[in-house]
């Protein structure tokens, strides 16, 4: 399942939304707007210093407004080595998209991180984690190598789609999502230490994938990035434990899925 000498896997995400989710349903709201351009602001250059610190590759959803809007720390994140992979273009919510709607958000959500990152993304994530029954042959249409939406498993694996292509499901779920936790449940940094501590050694028991899903508004704030550190410290210390970019494990299924 795992490359040599790891017997488990642990993605570090972030959901870089920014205000995009706000504006789209609210653009005269502006406290509901500040709370996202936190995010841009103090959270993101917070995540980047702490990956610095610890020396760890993470990969980042971004959406196309968000790039367009925020080129520079949409560029930085590129420039410290992390991805930066979809997110929709304006966080719409695909399950309410007809299907010419939606081809049009993939084409504006490619377009907008391509013209920004010069290159164009390999791996998405569906905004709210919703799908239209499009979705998945939109991913193959545009080439995507994985997606990272779906909750029905603990560890990767290749969906076939329409015309021979495939890609890689890179499986997520709410306990491992910092805004239901923070921001609906209003849990302490300290329960959510203990709650994704636990995942993360249970999954490094069963050999599964753990995906962690963050947001900069959130997790970047001046508490929760410490609880982020102390993750990070406590993850090390599994040697055996690979903590990768999404794009490295996706590419390493598909690789191993070819030679089955
Ligand atoms: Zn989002």
């Amino acid at each position: 399942m795992w490359p040599k000498g790891k017997v488990a896997a642990l993605i570090l995400t972030f959901d870089f939304d920014a205000e995009s989710a706000e504006y789209r349903k609210c653009p005269d709201k502006p406290v509901k707007l500040s709370k996202g351009i936190y995010g841009a602001k103090k959270g993101l250059p917070r995540i980047l210093d702490l990956l610095d610190k610890h020396q760890l590759k993470a990969t980042f959803f971004v959406c196309g407004w968000v790039a367009e809007k925020y080129p520079e720390i949409t560029k930085e994140i590129m420039k410290r080595g992390h991805e930066v992979a979809a997110h929709g273009y304006l966080h719409e919510n695909l399950s309410e998209l007809s299907y010419q709607e939606e081809e049009k958000v993939f084409h504006k959500m490619i377009t907008a991180i391509e013209s920004i990152c010069k290159t164009k993304p390999k791996g998405f994530r569906a905004p709210y984690w919703e799908f239209s029954k499009n979705t998945l042959n939109f991913l193959g249409k545009y080439e995507f190598l994985y997606d990272s939406s779906l909750m029905d498993d603990d560890v990767p694996y290749v969906i076939e789609l329409e015309g021979n292509k495939k890609i890689v499901e890179l499986p997520v779920e709410w306990v491992l999502d910092d805004w239901q936790l923070f921001e609906v449940h209003r849990k302490t940094p300290a329960q959510v230490y203990e709650t994704w501590i636990s995942e993360i050694d249970a999954a490094y028991e069963e050999g599964t994938l753990t995906v962690l899903t963050m947001h900069p508004q959130c997790i970047g704030r001046p508490s929760r990035i410490r609880l982020l550190d102390d993750l990070i410290v406590y993850a090390k210390r599994y040697k055996k434990l690979w903590i990768a970019k999404a794009i490295d494990v996706a590419k390493w299924v598909l690789s191993n899925n070819s030679k089955a």
